[in-house]
């Protein structure tokens, strides 16, 4: 345990340097497994220190965006390869800041380092489009080019790999970067901007500043010298972010809220099925944008399921991710684990049989940090709360279903859009499922969870805004279309629509 006297204070990174903000305020970063760890003091960032960062990074920019593609990727392999060398600690350091166990942790700083690599081969490649000119000795093509200040806010479940998945498309571009992390994971966001700097990302294309959403989020989203905003987050403030850059016509990229669903038909393996829902619905306490917060069972197995379901749900292993036997670590926050207690009650009020968990875990060591048991309500209504509204903790509504058709819709009766999937032995019923839920990532025989970075990664509905991260689909967000035509044949030719 750490003790006061030898707490760092952190700062945040403009313009290449490390700075203190202009306020003067700090605000304390605490183990969520074990709130008597105190991980680091961090900025209480103003107004005036995101304005001297985007300042800064307009600035960086002029520079940066002349340096050519393949050499910013030079810059970028080289952070690759120092988060191979810093794997284990960064993974450490984010188990202690945001609970998640171990080996999930690994598995967030290696999308961070799959990205970046992927990214930096886009230095050499980035392609654009060329045509056959309608008119002779005239040659046509598009190219990609950066738009400018990306501001960057990121939430705190995935603190190393969302950043980069947003960071790294938007540095090849060309783009220099303002990046306010959620303020439950700054050290995993300093670590990732310290691998940058290491690798020597030049002064003032990358900045980092702390601190409250209102306060630094806001200007990160209305200062003119910002020309796209890429966000993730829930779809409450994403909103927020989406209306307050409207009025500056930025791009703005949003990933939001989730409440995803596992279809079990009555020919799936469920041995199978319930791996998947136990990966998928307390994998990461449930807080995954991603969660398979639904399982819609088919009513001829429903019962079988149910009783595999609970009783794996009951021998989870909950509580500190550092340690190597733990399965599920800890709520992220008070606030969070609050969120979940609510529902909890809010599902039993709606009638919902609570089939196991239900209940904060404060005994012994588990009183120190979040923790709450893995939470199962059978015989849900589609139309209940539970059932439609995204908790982000560890309860999962199971729902039972007569076909394929009437899953399908319960699938799709929410209002986010994000992952859906099934489990059958029927090419036919996955085919159908797959084409008619209206949701932007789709499994078959594997949970809603675990994402691939050289695929476009995001949702439909009030999960995002028609964007998506990750894959070619980033350069997209990062980058805008100049066309240009080359005309050699030494006088005026006129398109034919001219003539
Ligand atoms: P959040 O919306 O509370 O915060 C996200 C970020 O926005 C944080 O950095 C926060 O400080 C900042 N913020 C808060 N108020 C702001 C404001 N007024 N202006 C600008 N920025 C502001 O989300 P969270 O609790 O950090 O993360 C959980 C949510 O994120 C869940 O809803 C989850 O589904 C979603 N999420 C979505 C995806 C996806 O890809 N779709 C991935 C991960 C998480």
């Amino acid at each position: 345990m750490a003790t006061a006297t030898r707490v760092t204070t952190y700062t945040n990174y403009i313009d290449g340097e490390w700075r203190p903000s202009t306020s003067g305020q700090t605000f304390e970063n605490r183990n969520p497994a074990n709130t008597d760890d105190l991980i680091g003091i961090f900025q209480k960032s103003t107004r005036a220190d995101v304005e001297a960062a985007i300042s800064a990074a307009a600035r960086a920019y002029e520079r940066w965006r002349l340096v050519p593609a393949p050499k910013r990727a030079e810059i970028l392999f080289r952070a690759a390869q120092l988060i191979v060398e810093r794997k284990e600690n960064l993974s450490r350091d984010m188990t202690r800041e945001m609970g998640k166990v171990l080996s999930e942790t690994r598995g967030d700083v290696q999308e961070a380092l799959d990205m970046t690599f992927y990214m930096a081969g886009e230095g050499r490649r980035m392609f654009g489009q060329t045509v056959p000119s309608e008119l002779p000795n005239k040659f046509a093509m598009s190219v990609r080019q950066p738009l400018g200040v990306s501001s960057i806010i990121t939430p705190w479940n995935f603190p190393m790999a969302i950043p980069s998945w947003k960071i790294i498309p938007a540095l090849v571009c060309g783009n220099t970067v303002v990046f306010k992390p959620a303020s439950q994971t700054p050290l995993s966001a300093l670590n990732f901007v310290k691998v940058l700097e290491d690798a020597g990302i030049p002064r003032g294309v990358v900045n980092m500043v702390t601190g409250d959403g209102d306060e630094v989020g806001t200007p990160l989203a209305t200062d003119a010298q910002v020309r796209v905003v890429s966000f993730t987050g829930s779809t409450h403030v994403g909103r927020i972010v989406n209306q307050a850059a409207a009025p500056g016509f930025k791009k703005v990229h949003l990933e939001m809220g989730g409440k995803n669903v596992i279809i079990i038909m009555d020919d799936a393996d469920l041995e199978l099925a319930v791996d998947g829902c136990i990966w998928g619905g307390f994998g990461t306490t449930g807080q995954r944008c991603t969660a398979a917060s639904r399982v819609v069972v088919h009513e001829h197995v429903y019962r079988s399921f149910l009783d595999q379901f609970v009783a794996r749900a009951k021998s989870l292993v909950v509580g500190d991710g550092l340690e190597p036997d733990t399965q599920m670590g800890p709520s992220n926050s008070e606030n969070q684990l609050q969120t979940v207690m609510e529902y909890v009650q809010i599902g039993r009020d709606e009638g919902a049989r609570l089939a196991t968990g239900g209940r904060r875990l404060e005994q012994g060591e588990f009183g120190r940090g979040y923790f709450h048991e893995p939470t199962i309500f059978a015989d849900v209504h589609p139309h209940m709360r539970i059932a439609r509204e995204e908790i982000f903790g560890p309860v999962v509504s199971v729902i039972p279903c007569k076909s394929l058709n009437e899953a399908i819709d319960i699938g799709n009766s929410v209002e986010y859009g994000l992952s859906a999937s099934i489990y059958t032995q029927n090419i036919n019923q996955a085919f159908a499922a797959m084409r008619d839920l209206y949701t932007g990532i789709f499994y078959v025989n594997a949970p809603t969870i675990g994402a691939e970075v050289h695929l476009p990664f995001g949702g439909t509905k009030n999960t995002g805004n028609g964007h998506r991260e990750a894959g070619t689909a980033a350069l997209d967000v990062f980058s805008e279309w100049k066309s240009i035509y080359i005309d050699f044949s030494g006088k005026l030719q006129r398109a034919q629509i001219d003539t």
